[in-house]
């Protein structure tokens, strides 16, 4: 009968440690296998050349990998580069470069699920069906590759990574925060976790469990509209979520663990872009320190909303900004390639 080999980078750390150690290979020998598959990459067991033959073999026998490659590639003309990438079941997700070289920043958008459960009315990713949660290892995979990318075309390092392409992150929340350890330790790839932002739509109770976690990274809600009605008319999560609790929920996130907190805020045409739709905004700005940054809406096939016209949107941002709040408004990148916000769908 064959032997079904379980892929190495799913397996419990602790336990891949008590199986080496238990076959008779000292403890070294663990954290040398370790280092070969998160510090330098290496999917080949025959690469990894410091350890003896019989545990080659062993490891051979017993473990395989199941590694994410690169399916197709994108360019924008603004410099985003999306690529579809394939798992080891043929399932395909998304990730996009976003160069800013003016502010040296490279920044890459991670996808945590393969399609998303929830259902907002204005995001592509949300008209495909949840498929599976994606692996650490598969996060992992992303970050490594558009690194790659990254270092070819633009010779610069990634400088931040945004759990921002499809899934809902908290609803993949061991394996994220899993592979946020692999992200920011030095037995990994090392970057802080400062440069990393997670966002999600809003879960109250898992940005609770984030706080007890002692998480280091920033969190991005996704805001979109800042009064029940309207929230729920296009993000079904609001009704089990909504702002007042998701409010109390960033509150104790804030005082536990001081990280950044901003919101992410898709201005919709004549929908959330008023002066009162600003001032409803407002009074969620004083609870705890918080940036808000408006985005530019690509529209999508069979969703009813149109982009904000300009000067609506800068009246709104100019009111929330003459008292004292942190606005950027952000131009979508990447929109001729369905790369922007909301736009990920596998369709290119
Ligand atoms: S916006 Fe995020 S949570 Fe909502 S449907 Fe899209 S991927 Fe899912």
């Amino acid at each position: 009968m064959e032997v079904v080999k379980t892929d190495i980078r799913a397996q419990d750390p602790a336990e891949l440690q008590r199986i080496i150690m238990e076959k008779g290979w000292p403890r070294y020998r663990y954290d040398q296998v370790a280092e070969w598959i998160w510090k330098k990459q290496k999917i080949d067991f025959q690469q990894m050349k410091n350890l003896p033959k019989d545990l080659i073999l062993f490891l051979e026998e017993n473990f395989v990998f199941h590694p994410v490659v690169i399916d197709k590639v994108q360019h924008s003309n603004d410099g985003t580069i999306k690529s579809r990438m394939k798992l080891h079941d043929d399932h395909l997700i998304e990730s996009v470069l976003i160069p800013v070289p003016k502010e040296n920043r490279y920044t890459v958008c991670v996808s945590s699920q393969v399609g998303c459960s929830l259902t907002c009315s204005f995001c592509a990713t949300g008209k495909m069906k949840r498929m599976r949660n994606l692996t650490a290892a598969e996060i992992f995979d992303q970050i490594v590759l558009v690194n790659q990318q990254s270092m070819e075309k633009f010779e610069h390092p990634l400088t931040n990574i945004v759990f921002m392409g499809m899934g809902e992150p908290l609803l993949n929340y061991k394996n994220v925060l899993k592979s946020v350890e692999l992200i920011s330790s030095p037995k990994g790839l090392g970057m802080s976790p400062k440069r990393i932002t997670v966002s999600t739509v809003g879960i109250a109770k898992m940005i609770r469990k984030l706080a007890d976690d002692g998480v280091k990274f920033n969190l991005a809600l996704s805001l979109h509209a800042a009064d029940d009605k309207k929230r729920s008319s296009i993000m079904p999560i609001n009704d089990q979520n909504d702002l007042e609790t998701l409010m109390e929920a960033l509150e104790y996130f804030h005082s536990q663990t001081k990280n950044r907190i901003s919101y992410e805020y898709i201005a919709f045409n004549e929908f959330n872009d008023s002066l009162s739709d600003a001032k409803n905004l407002l009074k969620y700005c004083n609870r705890f320190p918080v940036r808000i940054n408006i985005i530019e809406y690509n529209s999508i096939s069979g969703a009813d909303f149109e982009k904000s016209k300009v000067d609506r949107l800068d009246v709104f941002a100019k009111y929330l900004i003459n008292r004292g709040i942190m606005v950027t408004v952000r131009r979508s990148r990447g929109k001729d390639i369905d790369a922007a916000c909301g736009q990920l769908a596998n369709k290119g």
